[in-house]
């Protein structure tokens, strides 16, 4: 089973796609990566999807990217006497540490750090930003704020506090716990919420230990600002539209898509665009027009992924969802306008400095002046098989590796395929065994030609330095390599 397309699609589990045949079936439609967000349900309802996933994995044959989606430091607001109140425009409304039940007057903040940052003049935003305050005078435990925008606030909804770097553990109680539970289940790629900085990440790194890879989600406009450092010791990025366009204006979201997306892409990391991207079809079985074309434009302008949140989770269309952004992708990149803009996009930022960055370059070069099928590249950690998909070639990149935590984690790599090698020790037999990959999963005929892009010597982390332009013909490859 190989995709007829580049950019990878993630599929959010829940309610709506728990069973086998749902999994099964957004698989089959085109899910190549499935996140379970641990802002909702249980650790047992996490681990019954996980298994099922293994276990489609297992009857398919095919490697899939499991992504656990880690809550972090999500504030909110404690309980009402009425379960709600309705706050006016230009009315005061008081923050404060007090646990009695709340009124039109004041509610609960049970979160000191906030206080501790707040200054007079700092916005408050609840409820998914529809309500927002401005704090007039704050201490440690209380802020007096004036109603900017109104409506109805009810218990425990989300505070977003957009222009303070807040003073939080990247990771509260609950993270961790879940971090140590999706470890232990296997997953392959974390995902932080609400990296603020840098050490926010290198926290988590020590805790995950390489059993998974960790990905940052830039939600907060502090995060925007540090977005170089967070991104240097990230493994890939998710551009987290949902709270990043109620920390900051609406209009700003799609400039700073399009500047992480680049900046990801000249690191060779992945970059996932998240949030809205179907979002009427929880409801309708077809999606806008402006929908199709948001997917279509995170598609140009070179994201590794696109994904679906609720659309997968809890819709009534989840598996027609994937369809929608499986054909949306395969008629994007079957335009020669794509081609032309994701060329022209490739970064001039990107600086060649190793033998590894030289060889991807060379790769993609041959591959578009010559007739060349796919190019195979030999991974152990995935590194080179990235680097290979930051030159975004025009030909379908067949990634072999022995290590089915590799497999798995490149399953989010734009245009990569995945595909189980031996252990190879000789050369003749890497270059052979490449081209009966590229021939099994239809990449390449007989009388075509690969490239094979590996390190020698062989299972060594970090040694891209062979690119041999090959027959698939193993007669002839017989004949020509040496061994
Ligand atoms: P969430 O993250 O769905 O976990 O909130 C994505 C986003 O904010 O866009
Ligand atoms: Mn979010």
């Amino acid at each position: 089973m190989r995709r007829l397309r580049n950019v990878k699609i993630v599929a959010t589990l829940g309610p709506s796609s728990s069973d086998y045949e749902t999994i099964r079936g957004l698989f089959e439609a085109g899910a190549d990566v499935f996140r379970l967000n641990m802002s909702h349900g249980t650790q047992d309802e996490q681990r019954a999807r996980y298994d099922i996933i293994r276990k489609v994995e297992e009857d398919l044959g095919r490697p899939i990217a499991v992504l656990a989606d880690l809550q972090g430091p999500k504030l909110r607001v404690g309980t009402f006497a009425d379960d709600e109140a309705e706050l006016v425009e230009g009315a005061s409304f008081r923050l404060d540490l007090s646990d009695t039940p709340g009124s039109q007057e004041r509610v609960c903040l049970p979160h000191p750090e906030i206080f501790a940052a707040l200054e007079a003049g700092s916005s408050l935003l609840v409820n998914d930003g529809k309500i927002r305050l401005k704090v007039e005078e704050c201490g440690e435990d209380f802020a007096n704020c004036t109603v900017i925008v109104g409506g109805t606030i009810s218990n425990r909804k989300g505070v977003n506090v957009p222009d303070v770097v807040l003073p939080l553990a990247a990771l509260s109680p609950k993270d961790k716990k879940d971090l140590e539970f999706a470890c232990q289940l296997g997953v392959d790629w974390l995902a932080l919420s609400f990296v603020q900085r840098a050490e926010d990440v290198l926290e988590a790194k020590a805790l995950a230990q390489g059993r998974a890879a960790v990905l940052s989600k830039i939600e907060k406009p502090a995060a925007v600002r540090c977005y170089e450092e967070i991104l240097e010791v990230s493994d890939g990025i998710m551009v987290a539209r949902g709270d990043l366009g109620v920390e900051l204006p609406v209009q700003n979201v799609p400039p700073i898509q399009k500047k992480l997306v680049r900046k990801a892409r000249a690191a060779a990391k992945p970059v996932i665009v998240a949030t809205q991207m179907l979002e009427s079809m929880i409801e309708s079985p077809v999606p806008t027009r402006a929908e199709v074309s948001d997917v279509a434009t995170a598609i140009y302008e070179g994201a590794d992924a696109v994904m679906l949140s609720a659309e997968s989770a809890a819709g009534r269309y989840p598996i027609e969802a994937v369809q929608t952004m499986n054909n949306v992708a395969e008629q994007v990149e079957g335009d020669y306008t794509y081609r032309e803009v994701i060329s022209a996009s490739r970064s001039s930022t990107v600086r060649r400095q190793t033998i590894a960055d030289g060889i991807v370059a060379a790769a993609r070069e041959i591959a578009e002046t010559t007739e060349i099928a796919a190019i195979c590249c030999y991974s152990q950690t995935g590194t080179s098989v990235r680097l290979v998909a930051r030159e975004r070639p025009n030909v379908p990149i067949v990634a072999m590796s022995p290590i089915t935590k590799t497999l798995r984690q490149i399953c989010l790599t734009w245009g990569a395929h995945a595909t189980r090698c031996d252990e190879v020790g000789r050369f003749k037999m890497a270059v052979v065994n490449a081209a009966r990959a590229a021939r099994e999963f239809g990449f390449a005929d007989v009388s075509d030609q690969i490239l094979v892009v590996a390190g020698v010597p062989f299972n060594v982390q970090g040694t891209t330095n062979i690119l041999r332009v090959a027959p698939c013909d193993e007669r002839l490859i017989f004949r020509t390599d040496p061994e």
